[in-house]
């Protein structure tokens, strides 16, 4: 029998009567013929509720009690799914990340999935049962709870797919799919039916928060096919696989934005070799991921070096920047986290040179300055002052002609 597996964001199980209607799209599903495995997140704002809690107590806890505090959200919502299925007729049962061998690294709050052990899976499909499973944990060698990073549970959805073969991986959510821009602030953003691996990749990278990027890496080296859907309505949505022949290759296929980041800069670093190692390994040592980094012209020997991280991980950045600084001779730092990222993703980028010099002169028309750029061959994004970026974002997406109507008048 085939398996499908369905995931389901904290938004679709925000309230009871959305748990409800999640049993009844399960049950649906099983009903079809299909042997069902359920994904679920915390619900509604759970998950940033409990974060809150714990910074009340302390501004940055141990992140192994951090771990132990964020993985009960998904357990409450795992019970209540398995008592609607229930309700519903339909034999259910609910595990933990543990009790199904979700195996992972130690990096507590954003450990990577080394292996998961679906035996458990299998046994309870074999049964006849419908199996569900939080999302966002995992366990340790050792046994301590860890937690995937915000979005988690859609790696979670990815990697028991590609463990259990599943015939489809289906993401359930509170848009319709993958969109050329978030619709919450381009409202005729355009659906987008098929995108390939590279270009979700470039988007989650980017702020995109609708896939977690883990996910789509996940995916894309296990070939898992995505798909991406609401949890209210009944479209198609948006398919995230391989690229192939038929697919449309537009110039650009989405605006990114990202406000979770902050700046860091350290003034004053002493030019020579060995220096920027000096500053990056401990960060890395402490699974601080370093986004975009920039380096001044060296003047008199001495040099400024920014860089932008998680807005998350910049307490724990700057005990450790405070150090460096003292070891190195440098001048000082600071820290800035009133910037945003918004970026332009698109494969059609590597063939039609001018698409950066087009977006430099949609953010310069609208007076907002650039403070740093990155690119790739398929994605160019750009620091700003977080105060302009949805106008960036929505000017960006105009000048490209992402919306329907752009799109539809300009075939007709
Ligand atoms: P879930 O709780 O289902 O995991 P998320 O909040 O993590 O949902 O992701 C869905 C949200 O992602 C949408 O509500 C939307 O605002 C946001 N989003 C940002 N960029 C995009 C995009 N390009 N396409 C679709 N949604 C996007
Ligand atoms: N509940 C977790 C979060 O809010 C995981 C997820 O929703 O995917 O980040
Ligand atoms: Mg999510």
């Amino acid at each position: 029998m085939g398996i499908v597996v369905q995931k389901f964001g904290g938004s679709s199980v925000a309230d009871v009567e959305k748990i409800k209607n999640v049993a009844k799209r399960v049950v649906e599903t099983k009903e079809a013929g299909k042997a069902v495995v359920v994904v679920v997140s915390a619900l509604g704002n759970t998950t940033d509720e409990l974060i809150s809690l714990a910074r009340q107590i302390s501004p940055n806890p141990p992140e192994r009690e951090m771990d132990m505090l964020l993985s009960t959200g998904e357990q409450i919502s795992v019970a209540l799914l398995a008592m609607a299925i229930y309700a519903l007729g339909h034999d259910a049962i609910s595990f933990t990340g543990y009790q199904v061998g979700i195996l992972t690294d130690d990096s507590h709050t954003k450990a990577r999935i080394l292996d998961v052990k679906s035996e458990r899976v299998l046994e309870e499909l074999d049964k006849g049962k419908i199996v569900i499973v939080a999302g966002f944990q995992g366990v340790t060698i050792d046994n301590d709870i860890t937690t995937l990073g915000r979005g988690g549970s859609d790696t979670t959805a990815v990697a028991l797919a590609a463990s259990l073969k599943a015939e489809k991986c289906e993401i359930y959510t509170d848009v319709e799919g993958v969109f050329t821009a978030d619709p919450r602030i381009v409202p005729d953003a355009s659906l987008v039916p098929e995108i390939t691996y590279e270009e979700m990749l470039e988007m989650a990278a980017t702020g995109a928060k609708v896939l977690q990027l883990r996910s789509v890496e996940f995916a894309r080296n296990h070939g898992v096919v995505i798909h991406v859907k609401s949890s209210f309505t009944g479209g198609a949505g948006t398919v995230v696989k391989e690229e192939d022949k038929e697919m449309e290759r537009p110039i650009i296929s989405g605006v990114t934005h990202d406000t979770g980041e902050g700046k860091m800069t350290i003034f004053g670093v002493p030019d020579r070799p060995g220096i920027a190692a000096k500053i990056f390994r401990p960060l890395a040592a402490a699974n601080i991921n370093v986004d975009m980094i920039v380096q001044t012209v060296s003047y008199e020997g001495y040099t400024d070096i920014s860089f932008t991280l998680s807005i998350d991980d910049l307490l724990k950045a700057e005990n450790i920047i405070k150090g460096i600084v003292e070891e190195l001779g440098a001048k000082g730092y600071a820290h800035d986290k009133g910037i945003a990222k918004v970026a332009i993703v698109g494969a059609g980028m590597k063939s039609h040179p001018g698409v950066a010099a087009d977006m430099f002169d949609v953010l310069a028309k609208n007076g907002i300055n650039i403070q740093m750029i990155s690119t790739s061959p398929i994605r160019i994004a750009c620091i700003i002052e977080e105060k302009h970026v949805e106008d960036a974002v929505r000017a960006l997406h105009d000048h490209f002609q992402l919306s329907e109507e752009a799109v539809t008048s300009e075939t007709l």
